[in-house]
């Protein structure tokens, strides 16, 4: 009998997105300004073009006005930084964002750099992590993925405060964002890597797992502590002649054991997947209402 609760982040994220939608229209009413959001996406990956796509769906579903700036894969780092500074000076965009991975040929670290931190909503610049990783700084902006994987804990009334929490993952994105969102909340916290030795040792502790990984199906039931709440965040296509992709995505965690074990879990898809979005345009209403000094 699986006992966990299903963690539905497709329901918070859809309630996240109509209070962003509220908050919108009051500004707009207030003000009569209209919160704005600017993509630059360099090249033609075709995930990278469904993620823009939805985001910008996301945002007209919203009331966010968004702006795009579509670069061919041979777009020079000067480009790239080009319509970066003209965003940063429209006063009709609130948040930037740039859509990752850049072509290999462009500094990541000089892109991610001159988005101005009023306006990185997406919460990479090395200022803003650095304010998340220190005591009584304040980051202007959270990295939107591990900020959804929180605002699930507490829409769900987990307690973290006090727990032990491991974080399978360590990427710049989601993982060590993830480890210092949990640490600033209380919670005591482990990294695991692709270098621990026995990481079951480690998740088997965890009252709170959150496993941003890649890698179908890697938390078996046996890792998992009874009681535990996990947050799945892998996103993994495995092959699946019954679909007529020929695929399906799984998470990071054997979804069907650790339903036995876990009191509570997110489902893939369905979990932090619709979460990362949402918490994108709260980041660009936050924004907005802070440029205009409006409550
Ligand atoms: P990265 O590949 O950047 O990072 C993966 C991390 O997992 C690394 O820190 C790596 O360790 C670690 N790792 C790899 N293999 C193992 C292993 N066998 N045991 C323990 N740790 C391991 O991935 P991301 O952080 O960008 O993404 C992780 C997953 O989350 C992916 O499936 C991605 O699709 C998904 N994702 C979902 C999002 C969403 O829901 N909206 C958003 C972003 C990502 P090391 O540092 O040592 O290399």
């Amino acid at each position: 009998e699986p006992s966990a609760k299903v963690i539905d982040g497709k329901r918070v994220a859809k309630e996240i997105r109509e209070e962003v939608a509220a908050g919108v229209s009051k500004m707009k009413e207030a003000l009569g300004v209209v919160p704005g959001l600017a993509v630059i996406l360099v090249g033609d990956r075709k995930d990278s073009a469904t993620y823009v796509r939805n985001k910008k769906k996301a945002c007209e579903d919203a009331g966010i006005k968004s702006f795009e700036a579509c670069l061919p894969k041979d777009a020079t780092e000067e480009e790239v930084l080009k319509h970066i500074s003209s965003f940063n000076n429209d006063p009709a965009v609130h948040g930037i964002l740039v859509q990752l991975p850049l072509p290999s040929h462009i500094n990541e670290q000089n892109v991610l750099n001159a988005v101005c931190i009023e306006k990185d909503v997406d919460g990479f610049h090395p200022l803003n992590i650095g304010r998340l990783a220190m005591r009584d700084r304040e980051p202007l902006f959270v990295p939107c993925t591990p900020k959804g994987c929180i605002e699930l804990l507490h829409r769900y009334g987990v307690v973290i405060k006090g727990k032990r929490a491991v974080v399978i993952g360590r990427s710049n994105i989601v993982g060590m964002p993830a480890a210092l969102l949990l640490q600033r909340e209380d919670a005591t916290v482990s990294v695991v890597h692709s270098r621990t030795k026995n990481p079951e040792e480690f998740t088997r502790e965890a009252d709170i797992i959150i496993s941003a990984v890649g890698q179908a199906n890697m938390v078996k039931g046996s890792w998992i502590k009874p009681g535990a709440v996990i947050i799945d965040v892998g996103i993994n296509p495995v092959e699946d002649s019954e679909s007529p992709r020929g695929y399906r995505l799984v998470g990071d965690v054997c979804y069907d054991e650790a339903r036995q074990i876990a009191s509570a879990i997110t489902p893939v898809p369905g979990g932090v997947g619709p979460m990362t979005i949402a918490m994108l345009l709260s980041n660009t209403l936050t924004s907005a209402k802070r440029i205009h000094n409006f409550n």
